[in-house]
């Protein structure tokens, strides 16, 4: 506690949006962002409303169960902390912040998957390439799994499905590139861990999906029963 106390004074911490002392985002800030409490389509580029299953039925095919997605990458304060997270200066204690937006998300959507059957679910990371992950120090979706392993009490995959291809950016690719530079880049190392399991992956921001279908392929070809997302933000779909 001391410690904290230390800490306050000598380096206090100003909310990123409105500048008052204290934490890193205040409580009224955080709490001004609009958490989404219905879920959608993953892979349809309009807004398509999901129930019990995560897909719409065009795409019940695809790899990728469904998606729990927190909030909108257009809100400009959701793209601010997710850009100071994973840019430098990292703000790598805003994994916490984040975090309580999907948890909140879980709760206003009434999300029943995340809390049953805990036993038989993991949360596994969306990997970065050795090179991206050395640059930065860490991986933004391992802080992001770390946290909710912690609240949700379900075990996390870690260090299991890793990036064996550097890829280029998904940004600077087109739809159909994207599918391409992406195929063959993760492996699981140790492929019975999954087997049987619902597995929750977890990453930042989702864009068009290519990168989460690719790694439920690699979870489902392994015997991974059923590959959920889980996202702090979604980017915005043509509306
Ligand atoms: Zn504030
Ligand atoms: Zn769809």
């Amino acid at each position: 506690m001391w410690k904290k106390i230390l800490l306050d004074t000598l380096f206090p911490q100003f909310c990123l949006n409105c500048q008052k002392e204290g934490n890193i985002i205040c409580q009224d800030c955080l709490s001004s962002i609009e958490i989404s409490e219905f879920n959608y389509c993953p892979f349809c580029k309009t807004p398509k409303r999901v129930f019990d299953k995560g897909t719409c039925p065009v795409h019940r095919k695809m790899k990728l169960s469904g998606l729990f997605s927190a909030t909108s990458y257009k809100n400009l304060l959701v793209k601010k902390l997710i850009s100071r997270f994973k840019y430098q200066p990292f703000l790598k204690n805003l994994s916490l912040p984040l975090t309580s937006l999907i948890i909140a998300h879980f709760i206003l959507s009434e999300n029943k998957l995340i809390f049953q059957n805990k036993e038989n679910s993991l949360l596994a990371p969306i990997p970065l390439s050795k090179s991206r992950e050395r640059w930065r120090g860490f991986n933004q979706a391992t802080l992001l799994a770390n946290e909710l392993s912690r609240f949700l009490k379900i075990p996390l995959l870690n260090n299991n499905l890793i990036k064996i291809k550097k890829t280029q950016p998904q940004v600077e690719l087109k739809r159909e590139q994207r599918e391409e530079n992406i195929k063959g880049a993760f492996k699981l190392k140790n492929p019975q861990k999954v087997r049987g399991k619902r597995i929750f992956l977890v990453d930042d921001v989702f864009t068009t999906g290519s990168t989460m279908e690719e790694c439920a392929r690699v979870l489902k070809k392994a015997g991974g029963k059923e590959v959920w997302g889980i996202v702090v933000a979604r980017e915005p779909l043509s509306d």
